[in-house]
Order: structure tokens, then C-alpha cells, then sequence
């Protein structure tokens, strides 16, 4: 039978919106972002180029600036112990494991790694995966289906919203860090669904601010539900030494069912991880698609962040040097009359302006000044939420705090 001719493209009835990209609403918001940025003057405060490490201090168009936009929180990116560890898992390892873990790609440091961070949480077992956000899509699509329920915090990450829709399990989402508000949806909706995930951030990262977990320990008890929490920005932040927000309660970490993290902010390089019960993560390690059928963590890679694991335990002073600078930096901008809303005096540390012109225009004059710190704007968080957007480092010295505060009150 010979083969029925397909119609050429201008002899079908579809309507271009449906072929061409450049009329496609993403590029269209795109575009009116840069349009925006041209008619109002100021630059475009995307893609910035860094020339080298970014910690405190970085170079902009060959300007140097002190950097507020990293998450580099304990200064271990580009710290030479965890350089050399990654270069020397290249020599040994070279710079890909060519294949899944489950089939070629298992490599020593992958269960060193995992065995690392499951110390580190006091628990049986971790699982690690090449992206963070990948991380929560695979661990939340895997694990629950359309007969379950999650009840996540407003402000969860994206990467926990995409989990929750592959796994088409219900979702409802509580007011930022209102446990009432929790209470009233688990009484309301527990019945309804077969497993039932609570999901929240150890620190929130447009905030600075952080949950009750003593309270959400007790309610996920109470109602027979998991309890998720994304220490992505909690890890080597809060705690005494840096073990996030269980060691900040002074709760056992077996008290939350599964931890979730990157490996991409304290632990200076890329990836994410899952720490729990054995049953939990064997799982995932056998299942859970964004492991399965993908290659395993690049050797340089593991390699870093066991390297920067290992100096965040032998050196808790870093993490006293974050706390007290954030401290620090919080009470001076405070004191400059700016709104920090929810923040906590932690790391990260917003200022709210309700203008998201506002907070470009003076993320612009701000790095004119030297300072480079990131406009978070509408539809990041809603238009009266604009804001910019602090990220303290170990390494920011006091002085660095003052230059930028005396550029602030300059600039407002
Ligand atoms: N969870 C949270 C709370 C995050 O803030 C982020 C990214 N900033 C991720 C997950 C994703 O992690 P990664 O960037 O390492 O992929």
C-alpha cells in the first residue's frame, strides 16, 4: 500500500498559536519581562555573569562586588579541600559514571556519600540523586498515587508542587507556617485519602523563616500521616552545628518521617538527597524513576560533597560565623526601618518593598554600588511581596555588612 501523503503545513486549518514558539505565552512573558526592563531604564537582572567562586565577594562584568545572591552559605564552594577531593575523584573515576547505578554506575563514593548523610541525620539509609529538584519529583511522583492527599505549606518549593502532580495525589496547601490552619485541613480531609504526606521547608528561601516542628511532629502522629521536610536551605544554616532544623528543635530527626535535601547550597555541589528508614530509600533506590533512569552523581561531584560534609562536621565554627552574621545583618537592617517580614535572623534575610520595579531599580543601583543582590519579583511572589533578597555567607565579614548597609541607605 503506498503511504498516505501528509498534508503540508499551510494546507491544514491549525492556527499558528499552535505551531510557532514565537507565539507561545512563555516566550510571550519573556519577552515582556525584557521589553519591561528596556522602557523603565534599568538593566535586566538576570543571567548576570560571575567570573570565578561565588561566596561573599564575586566579579560582575569585571567589577568585583560582594555577593549577596549565592547560596554558598559556609564558603565550602571553592574551598581547596573540596576542590582537590573532586579532582581526585576525576583521576580516579573519571568525569562520568556512563550509566544508571542500578545497571554500571554504582561507584564507591556514591555509598559513602549516602552513608554520610545518614549519620548525619541519625537514621538508617540515603539515597542521593543527581538534581535536587529532580529529587522531589521522583521521591513525592514515586511514592504516592491518586488515592493519596498532600498538605504542603504556600510557599513549597516548585519541585514539591511537580512531585505532587506526577503523583496526581489530592493536594491542598496551608497558610505560610500556620498550624491551625494545617489542623483544620488534616480534620477536614484525613478520611478522604489513603496516605497522607505533610510537606514543609526547613527554612523557607524567600523568607528566612521556618516551621513549628515540635507541633508538626505531634500532628502527623496524631493524624497517621508522613512528614516531608526540604532542608535544601536549612542544612549548615540553623542548628549548633549546622544539622538543620531538628538540631534547632532539639528533636530526635527519627521523629520526621523522610528528609529531603540538595546537595547543591552548604554542601557546595549539585544534586539531592533522601534520608529515612531502610524500607523508604531501598524503594527508591530500586524504583523511584529519577534514579532508575538516570545516571549516577558525576564522581566529582559525590566527591565534593563528601569532602564538604566532612568539613562542616570538623568545623562547626563555620557555621557560628553564618549564624552571627546573619544576626548581625538582620538587626542593621532592621534598624535601617526596612521591612524583613517573617524573616528570623537567619541566613537569608528579605527586604520587602511591594514594588517589583522598586526592587529592580534598586538591585540595579545597588550593584552600580558594588553590591550584588537578586530583585525577587511578581510572579516569584505576589507583587506586594517584592522584595530583594539576602543570602548570607561564613565568609561575609562584618565590614562587607557595613559597606552594603551604607550603600542601602545611599540608594532608598
Ligand atoms: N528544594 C528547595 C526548597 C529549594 O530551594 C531548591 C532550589 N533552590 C530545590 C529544592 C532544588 O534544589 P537544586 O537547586 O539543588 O536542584
Amino acid at each position: 500500500a503506498t503511504p498516505m501523503a501528509r498534508p503540508r503545513q499551510e494546507d491544514t486549518a491549525v492556527p499558528e498559536a499552535f505551531t510557532r514558539f514565537d507565539r507561545q505565552p512563555g516566550f510571550r512573558q519573556v519577552r515582556m519581562i525584557q521589553e519591561g526592563a528596556q522602557r523603565f531604564g534599568v538593566e535586566n537582572p538576570f543571567f548576570h555573569v560571575h567570573a570565578g567562586t561565588a561566596s561573599a565577594h564575586s566579579e560582575i562584568a569585571g567589577h568585583p562586588v560582594i555577593n549577596y545572591g549565592s547560596y554558598n552559605y559556609l564558603g565550602l564552594s571553592g574551598h581547596p579541600q573540596v576542590n582537590a577531593a573532586a579532582k581526585a575523584a576525576i583521576d580516579r573515576y573519571g568525569t562520568s559514571v556512563s550509566a544508571s547505578r542500578i545497571v554500571a554506575g554504582e561507584r564507591p563514593l556514591h555509598r559513602n556519600l549516602e552513608q554520610s548523610i545518614a549519620e548525619l541525620y541519625g537514621v538508617d539509609d540515603a539515597l542521593v540523586m543527581v538534581s535536587g529538584h529532580g529529587t522531589n519529583i521522583s521521591l513525592i511522583g514515586h511514592l504516592l498515587g491518586p488515592k493519596d492527599m498532600v498538605l504542603h505549606d504556600e510557599y513549597a518549593h516548585n519541585s514539591i508542587l511537580m512531585g505532587i502532580q506526577i503523583s496526581r495525589a489530592q493536594r491542598f496547601s496551608f497558610r505560610h507556617n500556620d498550624m491551625d490552619d494545617l489542623e483544620r485541613l488534616l480534620q477536614n480531609h484525613r478520611h478522604r485519602a489513603e496516605r497522607l504526606l505533610i510537606a514543609v521547608e526547613g527554612i523557607y528561601s524567600m523568607d528566612g523563616d521556618y516551621p513549628d516542628l515540635p507541633v508538626l511532629v505531634d500532628l502527623k502522629k496524631r493524624y497517621g500521616a508522613w512528614l516531608l521536610i526540604d532542608e535544601a536551605h536549612a542544612l549548615g544554616v540553623v542548628g549548633h552545628r549546622g544539622l538543620g532544623i531538628a538540631e534547632h528543635f532539639g528533636i530526635d530527626p527519627r521523629k520526621v518521617d523522610i528528609w529531603m535535601g540538595t546537595l547543591s547550597k552548604s554542601l557546595a555541589a549539585c544534586g539531592g538527597y533522601v534520608a529515612g528508614e531502610k524500607a523508604l530509600i531501598e524503594n527508591l533506590r530500586y524504583l523511584a524513576p529519577g534514579f532508575l533512569y538516570s545516571v549516577g552523581m558525576s564522581p566529582p561531584v559525590a566527591a565534593a560533597a563528601q569532602a564538604a560534609l566532612k568539613l562542616l562536621k570538623a568545623e562547626p565554627e563555620r557555621v557560628a560565623a553564618l549564624q552571627a552574621r546573619g544576626a548581625y545583618f538582620f538587626d542593621r537592617i532592621r534598624a535601617l526601618g526596612l521591612d524583613t517580614g517573617s524573616g528570623a535572623g537567619i541566613a537569608i534575610t528579605p527586604a520587602i518593598f511591594g514594588s517589583s520595579l522598586h526592587a529592580v531599580r534598586l538591585s540595579s543601583a545597588l550593584l552600580q554600588r558594588g553590591i550584588h543582590v537578586q530583585p525577587i519579583i511578581y510572579p516569584a511572589v505576589p507583587e506586594k511581596q517584592a522584595r530583594l533578597r539576602f543570602f548570607l555567607s561564613s565568609t561575609h565579614s562584618q565590614a562587607d555588612i557595613d559597606i552594603t548597609l551604607d550603600a542601602l541607605r545611599a540608594c532608598l
